[in-house]
Parts: C-alpha cells; sequence; structure tokens
C-alpha cells in the first residue's frame, strides 16, 4: 500500500478514535502517525491504542509511527474560592505560593522557579491570553501585579509568560512517569513540550539514550530565539501553533512557521505542523476554505506533516478529517507550482557522501526518468538526507531496523519497508528491484537508482549510487 503523497499526515487519537475499526480507517484514509497525547488520557488508555497500532502495524505489513507527546511544564494557576473569580481591569492581583483558594485579589502561582523568574513590569497571559496582568511588586514568595484585561477565570487555568527564559526543568514528574511508561510501550518519537533551550532537548536525549526519537515542540518566544542550536540538537522539530500563538502575538505565527520550515528543511531535519489546521472539522464535516488554504501552505513550504489534534481525537468528523488532508496534500503536491517553488528552496549541499549521493541519485533519477530511488539505511541517516533533496522521485527505504522503519514513517516522500540487509552486491540489487516492484513503485523494464553502501550493514557507509533494470535479476 503507498501513498499518492510525500507529505505525511499525523493524527492524534483520543475518545474519538481508539477502537480497532475506527484506527485502522484512520490508517487507510491517510494517517501516517499516530500521536498519543499525554496531555489527556491515563495509561490504560495510551497502552490499549499503541497494541491496536503495533497489531495494524502486523496486519497491513507497513510500519507507522507512534509518536508520545508529553504535557510539559504547563503553567497553571492554583484554584479559587467556589471555582471561580472575576478580575477587575485596574485592580490588583496577588500570585503566591499560599496553595489556599485565591479570589480576586490573590490566588496561588504553584511554581517556586516562576515566581522567581517575575520582575516589575512581567507581563502574564492567562487562560490562552485571555486576561493579562502585569507584575508591579516583587516580595518574598509573591508578585503583585495589576490588571490590565479583566474578565472571569477558574480552576488550574493556564498561564504563559511571553518573554521571560523560565528556570524550570523542562520535564515535570508527571513527564519523567509518562516517558517511562511511553518507552517501555516502545514508542517511536517523544515528543517535548514548552522546550525553551537547546540543553531541554539535550536532558531527555540523556534519559531517552536512543530508545526513541526526540521532536522539540516550538511554542515558546525563547525556543523561536534559540532555534538553530535547538534543530541542530532535536531529531524533529514541531511548529505548535497553538501555544506559540497565546506566547507571540498570533499575527507573528505564520512567518514563525515560514522560517522554522525553512530552518528545519536546510538542517535536514524532519518538521511538523501542528494545531487548528482543521479546526471547523471538530464539529463540521467540511473545512473552511481558509483552513484548506492553511493545510496546503504548509505544504508548499515543504513540510515533511501536517497534523491533527482535536479534529481526529475528540471531533464528530475524524476520517473526514484525515481523508481531507490526504486529498489537499495529493492535489497540492500535483500543482507544478509546488515543484517549482519546492525546488527553489533547494539546501545547501554538506560535504559528505551522504549529501553527494542524494543529490546525484535525484539527479540521476531524472535525468533518465526512473521509477525510484531505493535507498539501503540503518540508523536512517542516509534515508534522512535523501529526504532533504525534495526530489520528485519516489524514496523507497529499505532497513533491517524496525524501529529505523517507524520513525522514518514521519519524514517527507519515504515509504519504509522492514527487510533483511542485503548480503552482498547481487543480493543489494536484487532486493531492491524486487520490492520497488512488488511495493508499487516501479514496473518491469523501469529502471530504480539504487543508494546502498559497502561493508553492507554498516552505518554511515553509504558509498554506491547503482542503476538497475526491475526485471533484469
Ligand atoms: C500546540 O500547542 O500547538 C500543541 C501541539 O500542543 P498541545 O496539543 O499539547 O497543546
Amino acid at each position: 500500500m503507498r501513498r499518492l503523497r510525500k507529505t505525511k499526515i499525523i493524527a492524534t487519537l483520543g475518545p474519538a478514535s481508539s477502537d480497532p475499526e475506527r484506527i485502522e480507517a484512520l490508517y487507510h484514509a491517510g494517517a501516517d502517525v499516530f500521536r498519543l497525547n499525554f496531555s489527556h488520557g491515563d495509561h490504560a488508555d495510551h497502552a490499549a491504542r499503541y497494541h491496536i497500532i503495533r497489531e495494524l502495524e502486523e496486519k497491513t505489513g507497513r510500519p507507522i509511527a507512534i509518536l508520545a507527546d508529553l504535557q510539559g511544564p504547563k503553567i497553571r494557576l492554583g484554584s479559587f474560592k467556589g471555582g471561580a473569580a472575576i478580575l477587575t481591569q485596574g485592580a490588583s492581583l496577588r500570585l503566591d505560593l499560599d496553595e489556599t483558594p485565591g479570589d480576586e485579589t490573590r490566588v496561588s502561582l504553584p511554581h517556586p522557579p516562576v515566581l522567581e523568574s517575575l520582575e516589575p513590569g512581567s507581563v502574564l497571559l492567562l487562560d490562552d491570553g485571555k486576561l493579562k496582568v502585569v507584575v508591579t511588586r516583587i516580595g518574598e514568595g509573591y508578585a503583585d501585579c495589576k490588571v490590565e484585561v479583566g474578565g472571569p477565570i477558574s480552576d488550574r487555568k493556564g498561564v504563559s509568560i511571553p518573554n521571560a527564559l523560565i528556570r524550570m526543568s523542562p520535564l515535570t514528574d508527571k513527564d519523567r512517569r509518562d516517558l517511562d511508561f511511553a518507552l517501555e510501550l516502545g514508542v517511536d518519537w517523544i515528543a517535548l513540550s514548552f522546550v525553551q533551550r537547546a540543553e531541554d532537548v539535550a536532558e531527555i536525549k540523556r534519559l531517552i539514550a536512543g530508545r526513541a526519537a526526540v521532536m522539540a515542540k516550538i511554542e515558546k518566544p525563547a525556543a523561536v530565539e534559540n532555534i538553530d542550536e535547538i534543530i541542530e540538537f532535536s531529531d524533529a522539530i514541531m511548529v505548535a501553533r497553538g501555544d506559540l500563538g497565546v506566547e507571540v502575538p498570533v499575527q507573528e505565527v505564520p512567518s514563525i512557521q515560514k522560517h522554522i520550515i525553512a530552518r528545519a528543511r536546510e538542517a535536514g531535519k524532519p518538521v511538523v505542523v501542528a494545531t487548528q489546521m482543521l479546526e471547523s472539522m471538530i464539529n463540521s464535516p467540511v473545512p473552511t476554505r481558509a483552513e484548506v488554504t492553511d493545510v496546503a501552505n504548509a505544504i508548499y513550504d515543504g513540510t515533511d506533516t501536517v497534523m491533527l489534534s482535536a479534529e481526529s481525537a475528540a471531533g464528530s468528523y475524524p476520517l473526514e478529517a484525515v481523508a481531507m488532508m490526504n486529498s489537499i496534500a495529493e492535489v497540492t503536491e500535483k500543482d507544478p507550482l509546488y515543484r517549482t517553488i519546492i525546488d527553489a528552496k533547494h539546501g545547501h549541499l554538506e560535504a559528505t557522501t551522504a549529501d553527494a549521493l542524494s543529490a546525484a541519485a535525484v539527479q540521476v533519477a531524472k535525468t533518465i526518468s526512473a521509477a525510484a530511488i531505493v535507498t539501503y539505511t540503518t540508523s536512517g541517516s542516509t534515508a534522512l538526507r535523501a529526504a532533504r533533496e525534495r526530489g520528485k522521485v519516489s524514496i523507497l527505504v529499505l532497513t533491517p531496523n524496525l524501529k529505523t522503519a517507524r520513525m522514518l514513517a514521519l519524514v517527507w516522500g519515504l515509504h519504509c519497508v522492514y527487510t533483511a540487509d542485503a548480503k552482498n552486491f547481487a543480493d543489494m540489487v536484487d532486493k531492491a528491484c524486487k520490492l520497488a516492484f512488488a511495493e508499487g513503485f516501479a514496473k518491469r523494464s523501469e529502471r530504480v537508482v539504487i543508494m546502498a553502501g559497502v561493508p553492507f550493514g554498516t552505518p554511515g557507509s553509504t558509498n554506491i549510487l547503482r542503476i538497475a533494470w526491475v526485471g533484469e535479476q
């Protein structure tokens, strides 16, 4: 089963998409990656979904990536007497560490490092930016604020502090428990929320120790400032537009998204555009024209992946939302302008064998009108460089490493097959041609361009480019 598009689709699972039939239908409609969102649901829910996906993988014979998205250190207010209060514009509000329920004059902000990083003039946005308070005075264990934009507020609403770099661990105790659990299950990707610095990514990488790949969610202004180092340390990047649009003025989100896609593409790291892509489809079987255009624009920019959140997790039309994304990608990628734009944004080649061979493979495939490029990879790094070329010819990835096959399901243009490594040169050609045929990438008498490395099975050894006729073996 091959997709007729190169852009990949992530579908978040939730109450609307948890039974085996529904998950299988989402996969057939176009979901390449399933996201388990640890901000919602318990471990039993996630484990059940995980096992359904692995059974589906077994049934279809296709590797599917599973992404565990950790909630991260979301800052929240404490509770209020009666569950809510109304903050009045111009009034004072004290934020402190006292856990007793608050009122319109004070409330707990139960995060000592957050209080410590505030200073007079710091702006705090409450409840997704609906309310705004500004710090006027700092004391031991409290901050006095003036309410600039008032309104109703209730228990445990989120707090954003756009301009502060907060010295807190990127992982809460809950995240650490969720991380252990997700790794124990065997997920392929871990997404880290509210990353601020490359060190945050380095910290989680130390804990993961190679058991999964790491995706940094860009949703804080500090992360936008430190984007190059974060990209360097991460295996993939997510433009997490939900929280990002609270933390920065919402009108800055489009340019940030475009810059992040461009930088990630240049670095050869997969990039995901997330949140509100087909938001209206939570309640409607058809999206708005603006949403369709938003998805298409991310695709024209060359994003690897587009993501559905509540649309597939909790909406009334999860299947329609995935099918809609699938058709937007198919139609957009057929537009001749798509190819022109993608080619115009081609990245610089690094002076490595992998880049030299990837660029050459794309060029050779184009020149001889090859049906596909077939690349052997163990760690996935050669396939990532081949995908970075954003060539027109399809890329079939052959890997003896199931984890690599699953992980690469997220990446633009890669169709992965889990298969034993080539034993020798003849086997390399034979296997590549047979699988290109069997997977529907090449017909008999068509040519494929093969990338491989000798000695076989040695990571980082890619050093061969071979043209072969399908059916010549
Ligand atoms: C986001 O904020 O855009 C996002 C993807 O994160 P979450 O769904 O965890 O809020």
